[in-house]
């Protein structure tokens, strides 16, 4: 499948690298090249983080979970500024929007502005999530990615595809190759939270699931080479 408008989910551990929290700039600049290599040959590209790498909403006990959320979604946003340098220290052109106001660190998002930027070749960072606690960024890369009429959802994972058990605890566990998202529901395995699956189903975003550690994975993957699973949503 050729992909033209891709948004690439990356979750806050695989910006930490071996490091597991904070940032591990080889790491990034590696992803960094890969989208670089996928945006030059005229693939769109819209990037959403996880925050893993700081903070969880589910974290602490004593903290109420609407401010857990809310520490959470800030941590989209340093994410975000921050693999948005290492970009443009790449040669990218950036752009980070977000779903409430951050002074003048971001933009808000809108649509219209996010889609024009992506034609004109501008990787646009969608951070902050949904902008509401109780939400995930898995569930904020689906509905941006209905927003902005994306192709494709691509998620880089530790794992390389959808197994129909942990391959990391069954060594007979089998990848699929194509799978649908009803499926992958029946059979409760996990590769979006529920919220961001129903989005996907009912806006018919297929989604890739590829290892996170494949040489050329990410400018493999935006290219529309997904040596994983592809996710199906007809
Ligand atoms: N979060 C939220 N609403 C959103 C997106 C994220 O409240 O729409 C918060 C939530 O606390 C979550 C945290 O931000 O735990 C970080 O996001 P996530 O856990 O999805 O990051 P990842 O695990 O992918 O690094």
């Amino acid at each position: 499948m050729k992909n033209k408008r891709v948004m690439l989910k990356l979750s806050g551990e695989a910006l930490a690298g071996e490091k597991k929290t904070g940032y591990d700039e080889d790491t990034v600049r590696a992803v960094a090249v890969q989208v670089k290599k996928a945006v030059d040959a005229g693939i769109e590209v819209g990037i959403v983080t996880g925050g893993g790498n700081f903070w969880r909403g589910r974290s602490s006990k004593a903290i109420d979970r609407t401010k857990a959320d809310q520490i959470g979604m800030l941590a989209t946003v340093m994410n975000c500024i921050y693999v948005s340098e290492i970009f443009r220290s790449e040669g990218m052109k950036t752009k980070i929007m977000t779903p409430f106001a951050v002074g003048a660190m971001t933009e808000l998002f809108s649509k219209d502005k996010a889609v024009r930027a992506l034609e004109k070749g501008t990787v646009v960072f969608f951070a902050g999530g949904t902008g509401h606690p109780f939400f995930s960024t898995d569930t904020g890369v689906a509905l941006r990615a209905a927003e902005i009429d994306a192709d494709m959802i691509l998620l880089a994972k530790s794992v390389d595809g959808v197994y129909d058990s942990d391959p990391k605890k069954n060594p007979d566990a089998k990848r699929f190759d194509r799978i649908s998202i009803q499926e992958v529901l029946d059979r409760k395995l996990e590769v979006v939270d529920l919220t961001a699956s129903v989005i996907c189903m009912e806006n018919h975003i297929p989604l890739a699931v590829f290892s996170l550690n494949e040489k050329d994975g990410i400018e493999n993957a935006l290219r529309g080479k997904v040596n994983g699973t592809i996710v199906t949503a007809d």
